[in-house]
């Protein structure tokens, strides 16, 4: 089988990369081992205008929400899967401190902060001791549901090949790659944390981070927007076989040390303290799931060819905000391949040329 390119993994990154080759006409095949535990399956699907405690602006904000907003919808129209819309976050202020910082931060960012002026409405729901504001527009991203829905669309177009990527099988040869019976011209590793052990990418300053979430059944919550003191309540419907929109996703850490990959004893129990002190309705929880962010030092992706191997590249390293940046980097590495236009210099792999030189 002659491919232009062969795409491994279908988490965030290789839906978008694989949804933009395709609308480019461009030849792929998808390799994906389907990994319950991976980042893109564990995530709630929230881009937040604003980041941390802080509330500081979202690196490239103001492009990344619009650019999502028209990606997520177009790719939605293909699958027949409605898989985002726009919401916001009822910040509910867990110390005084923060009050004042969203506060002072309110005159500088009225397009993203808001004060919320029914306070009484939320005591019947919420217990709070220091105010309430709101962040809008926060896009929610199905995400499950996309990510199926594309797996089903790359099925019946006989574009996916599920099986594990076994890196010692790929051969590189003098005009591309062979791996298996099949031959192209480049291949593009979206496989997350397990690009980071392979020779040509092991030296990238990557940084694993580790986040928790339990999913929740709350009866008497209203499912139109995001709930924020300290952790984050979203709306998570598509958990399951049928949508329910009582259930909420609960989370999350940012843990860049940790023994355990999977769920802990110690998460759950904090959480449900934390739940149990915030929400007046009870709730149930259903299941709790935890997975491993392939993030970097410095906090932006990965993105390009490798400078030394340039038959092999790289979409990683999206970190906390990969529903807002696969697609965005997606797109330019769909069009460097394409069309060889340039990739964003923060992101591009260029800027470790000296790094990777073997
Ligand atoms: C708890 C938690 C909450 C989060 N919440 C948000 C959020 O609200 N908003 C946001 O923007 N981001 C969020 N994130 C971050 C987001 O999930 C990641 O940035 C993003 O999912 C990374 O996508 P990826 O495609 O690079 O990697 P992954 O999601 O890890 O996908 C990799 C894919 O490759 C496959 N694969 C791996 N190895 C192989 C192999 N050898 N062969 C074949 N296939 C392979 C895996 O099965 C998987 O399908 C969250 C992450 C976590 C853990």
């Amino acid at each position: 089988m002659q491919v232009n390119t062969i795409v491994v993994g279908q988490g965030l990154c290789g839906t978008w990369l694989s949804y933009w080759l395709r609308q480019a006409g461009h030849s792929f095949l998808l390799i994906d081992e389907y990994r319950p535990d991976s980042a893109s399956q564990v995530a709630s699907g929230v881009i937040n205008p604003v980041t941390g405690r802080s509330l500081a602006n979202t690196w490239m904000a103001e492009t990344l929400l619009p650019f999502a907003m028209e990606a997520y919808t177009a790719i939605g129209a293909i699958t027949g899967i409605n898989c985002i819309h726009s919401s916001e976050i009822l910040h509910c202020f867990p110390s005084r401190q923060m009050e004042d910082a969203f506060k002072k931060k309110l005159p500088a960012l009225p397009e993203y902060l808001a004060n919320v002026e029914d306070t009484n409405h939320w005591h019947s729901m919420l217990h709070f001791h220091y105010g309430l504001g709101a962040i809008r527009p926060a896009l929610l991203i199905n995400l499950q549901a996309l990510l199926a829905g594309w797996r089903q669309l790359l099925t019946n177009e006989h574009l996916l090949l599920t099986e594990k990527f076994n890196i010692d099988q790929m051969k590189l040869t003098a005009d591309g790659v062979q791996y298996g019976g099949i031959a192209a011209e480049r291949i593009i590793f979206c496989n997350g944390l397990s690009a980071m052990d392979y020779r040509y990418f092991d030296r990238l300053p990557f940084s694993s981070n580790k986040g928790e979430a339990l999913l929740l059944e709350i009866d008497a919550l209203p499912a139109d927007r995001i709930y924020k003191k300290g952790i984050s309540l979203v709306p998570f419907p598509y958990y399951g076989k049928q949508a329910n929109d009582r259930i909420f996703w609960a989370g999350s850490t940012y843990e860049n040390e940790f023994t355990v990959n999977g769920p802990t004893h110690g998460f759950r129990t904090s959480v449900e303290a934390t739940l149990k002190d915030w929400l007046k309705p009870s709730f149930q929880i259903i299941d709790h799931l935890a997975a491993i962010r392939p993030a970097t030092v410095e906090r932006r992706p990965f993105v390009g060819m490798h400078p030394w191997f340039p038959r092999i590249g790289l979409l990683n390293g999206m970190g906390t905000k990969g529903c807002s940046l696969a697609p965005w980097f997606g797109k330019q590495l769909a069009d460097h391949i394409v069309d060889a236009q340039p990739i964003q210099p923060e992101a591009s792999l260029d800027r470790f040329s000296r790094l990777l030189q073997p």
